[in-house]
């Protein structure tokens, strides 16, 4: 049996949930078999079922007060009881930030291989091989797993959402949790409202060091707003606190893969590159025309950003107006 770890936020099943069903319901094709989604903490009913939608024959939920909040180590732990239960053979988690703290917990729990950031289906020819991206994105790795469960931690905005409706019958399940497994407890969780979350966006508009202070971010998030984005900095923007921490993107910030990813007065270092060159399109904007942005970009512009912003801004505008 293919078990996905369907993560929700707020009561509702994110983007990269129903990426990972529709991926896991491929793989339980590919292998002949059945596909359970397993909801973890407070989700209506009436939400599971929309899980069949994209494949999930079946879907079992966990439900409990203590476990409203996400806790790695108790969800991991629910996780690979209900992998075990239903004699699970490969486990997909979306490599999201909660999908990446329990993928390594759950395959410890079941003894199985785990690899993460896999970019493809496995290949079941001859063993079970999946790839995934190395080195900050500069290469691929071809992974064979041959332990008799698998781990699958799938990287974010990679594979496509299909509908390929299943009965999606919903089951309950305790968890088969103690007190001790709680051995953590979030005291506050605060997070952004009302902006686009980063990680699910199709557009972003990201900038660097070039637009001098935080003073000049207006023309930045009204550029996003227009365009229905999200906003994105590089690490030295976050590091000196003209943004948040939590729209650093790179090597040591969030990957993300968006359809549109518009870089402003970013040089391109390649640590910036590894989390946004798998964007499908990438404009730079930058005044100096040598630099390293314009090899990775699609399009660029050359030129002041003070300058060319506003442009776009008002070409946005009347874009958005006329349609
Ligand atoms: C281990 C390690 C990990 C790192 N991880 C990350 C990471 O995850 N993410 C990340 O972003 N960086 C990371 N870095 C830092 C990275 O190497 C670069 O230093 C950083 O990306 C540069 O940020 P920047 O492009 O905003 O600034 P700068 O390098 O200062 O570049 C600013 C750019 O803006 C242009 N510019 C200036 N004024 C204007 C204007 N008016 N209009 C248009 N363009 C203008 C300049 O020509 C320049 O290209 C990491 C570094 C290390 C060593």
């Amino acid at each position: 049996m293919i078990i996905v770890y369907a993560e929700s936020i707020d009561g509702n099943f994110k983007k990269s949930t129903l990426e990972a069903v529709s991926y896991a319901a491929d793989v339980a094709k590919l292998t002949n078999t059945g596909c359970v989604a397993v909801s973890i903490g407070d989700i209506d009913d009436s939400k599971l079922n929309e899980l069949g939608k994209y494949g999930a024959d079946k879907i079992v939920a966990v439900k409990s007060d203590a476990l409203k909040q996400f806790v790695a180590e108790a969800y991991a732990k629910a996780l690979a009881n209900v992998a075990t239960s239903n004699n699970a053979s490969v486990v997909v988690i979306s490599n999201t930030y909660s999908g990446k703290s329990i993928a390594s917990r759950v395959a410890a729990k079941l003894g199985a291989g785990v690899v993460s950031g896999v970019i493809s289906l496995p290949d079941t020819s001859s063993g079970f091989k999946v790839r995934k991206t190395v080195f900050s994105g500069k290469a691929f790795a071809d992974v064979d797993l041959t332990t008799p469960t698998k781990v699958l931690a799938i990287t974010p905005n990679t594979f496509n959402i299909s509908e390929q409706p299943k009965a999606g019958e919903v089951s309950t399940h305790d968890g088969g949790l103690t007190g001790a497994d709680f051995i953590s407890t979030p005291i506050e969780v605060s997070r952004v409202t009302g902006k686009i979350p980063l990680t699910e966006a199709e557009l972003v508009v990201s900038a660097g060091r070039g637009m001098k202070g935080p003073e000049n971010w207006g023309m930045i998030e009204e550029l996003a707003d227009v365009l229905g984005a999200a906003t994105a900095c590089s690490k030295p923007v976050s590091d000196m606190h003209w943004r948040p921490h939590s729209e650093h993107v790179g090597q040591t910030g969030i990957t993300i893969k968006p359809n549109l990813y518009i870089a402003i007065g970013i040089s391109g270092a390649i640590q910036h590159l590894a989390g946004v060159s798998s964007s499908k399109v990438i404009v730079a904007i930058n005044k100096d025309a040598e630099a390293p942005f314009f090899k990775a970009a699609d399009y660029g512009i050359v030129g002041d950003a003070f300058d060319v912003l506003p442009r776009i801004l008002e070409a946005a505008k009347k874009l958005k107006a006329a349609n």
